[in-house]
């Protein structure tokens, strides 16, 4: 991953701007995939999935959240491969920038805070599927202390609750989704149902190198996040 343009955004609620830094997709040579399905960049911070708004103090998912500008923070070779594009970028690069000068960037919200958000949501069922993908982004949200310093951290029991809730929502047949509730079972240290969990992903899928390295974690009975 490369950085992305720069965002302008506004708060839902009270449409108050915050600034956003993206990175833009592609091969990173430096990205690291963890147990959980995370990755992360080792020169760039994950780009955050929820905002916590500086002014009315709203916690929500950044993509609800209305694009209002842009311009680009990183030129790279493009500068030298088409330096017409490159004049006209930068420039807009410094008005933009000039404009939102006194733009905070985006700040982000607690991991009981996008717990709170995610237990507030309406349970109907057109709201199961981007409950279930808040649940994930914020069990792997909570799980980044964890990467850092794994020994002196400890789940909340928000943390555990969500954890729970997203074993309920994925009760059912699809691989993707089951590989997550191996996950969270070892995490969990329920390692017979995670065992258990596992053989049903191995009946779908054979010979794979996630699967395999679940089936070690599982029988050694370590509840760690590891890099895969
Ligand atoms: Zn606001």
């Amino acid at each position: 991953m490369l950085p992305g343009p720069i965002q302008i955004r506004k708060c839902k609620v009270c449409k108050d701007l915050f600034k956003l830094k993206s990175n833009t997709s592609g091969f990173s040579s430096g990205a690291r995939l963890w147990s959980d399905g995370a990755i992360h960049n080792s020169t760039l911070t994950r780009a955050p999935v929820f905002y916590k708004c500086q002014k009315c103090g709203n916690v929500g998912p950044i993509s609800e959240t209305d694009l209002v500008d842009s311009y680009q923070s990183y030129f790279g070779f493009f500068a030298i491969v088409d330096p017409s594009r490159f004049e006209s970028e930068s420039f807009k690069k410094r008005s933009v920038e000039q404009r939102y000068e006194s733009v905070r960037m985006v700040q982000r919200p607690s991991v009981n805070e996008v717990l709170n958000y995610v237990n507030g949501m309406l349970s109907a069922v057109e709201q199961k599927k981007l409950e279930l993908v808040l649940r994930l982004e914020a069990w792997r949200f909570g799980n980044d202390a964890w990467r850092v310093d794994s020994a002196s951290c400890h789940r909340s029991s928000q943390e555990i609750i969500n954890m729970h809730a997203i074993l309920m929502l994925t009760d059912d047949v699809r691989l993707f989704e089951r590989v997550w509730r191996v996950e969270i079972l070892r995490e969990l240290a329920e390692f017979d149902e995670a065992k258990q969990e596992l053989s049903l992903c191995i009946l779908l899928e054979s010979n794979h190198k996630y699967l395999d390295m679940q089936a070690e974690l599982i029988s050694n009975r370590t509840s760690e996040l590891k890099l895969i």
